[in-house]
């Protein structure tokens, strides 16, 4: 689970998925971050001539949805606590996003949804560092 979808939480998305974890990035405004709005990026990686904010977003979305990647924006995460075996955010809306680590070798995503609440029961291959992924350049 990654919480905020800018520049680190898309590369999250990205590295996560493309090592077979699946992966929900949540945003609350809407995918790029503080890069997303910059008009010119002269000092990405492989873009010697540069690109606009929103292209990298775009682009950088397009390839996380391509590893399959589940993007939750615009929802912000209100708290993140864990009560093991689960890691646990809330959103503002009062949904649960649930992980819960079940199998060491293999991932899935479970969604139950009731009124007013969506629970997502995640069960992910253990990663080194089990606790939920929080990208975030400024206070939230
Ligand atoms: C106008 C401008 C131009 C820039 N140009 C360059 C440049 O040319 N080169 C360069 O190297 N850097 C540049 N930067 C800096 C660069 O954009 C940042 O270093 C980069 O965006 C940081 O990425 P990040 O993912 O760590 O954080 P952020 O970009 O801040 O992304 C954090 C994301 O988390 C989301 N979020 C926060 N809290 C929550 C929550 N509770 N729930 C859900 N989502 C949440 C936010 O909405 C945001 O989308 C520029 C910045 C700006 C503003």
């Amino acid at each position: 689970m990654i919480v905020g979808g800018g520049p680190a939480g898309l590369a999250a998305a990205v590295y996560g998925a493309s090592e077979g974890l699946r992966t929900v990035m949540i945003e609350r405004e809407a995918p790029g971050g503080q890069a997303g709005t910059s008009s010119r990026i002269e000092n990405y990686l492989g873009f010697p001539v540069g690109l606009s904010g929103a292209d990298l977003a775009r682009r950088a979305v397009v390839q996380a949805k391509r590893f399959g990647v589940e993007v939750l924006t615009p929802q912000e995460v209100t708290a993140i606590r864990a009560e093991d075996p689960y890691r646990i955010l809330t959103l503002a809306d009062g949904s649960i996003v649930r992980r819960i680590v079940e199998n060491r070798h293999q991932g899935s995503v479970h969604v139950r949804s009731r009124p007013g609440h969506t629970v997502f029961s995640v069960c992910l291959p253990v990663p080194s560092n089990p606790a939920a992924a929080v990208s975030s350049g400024r206070p939230t």
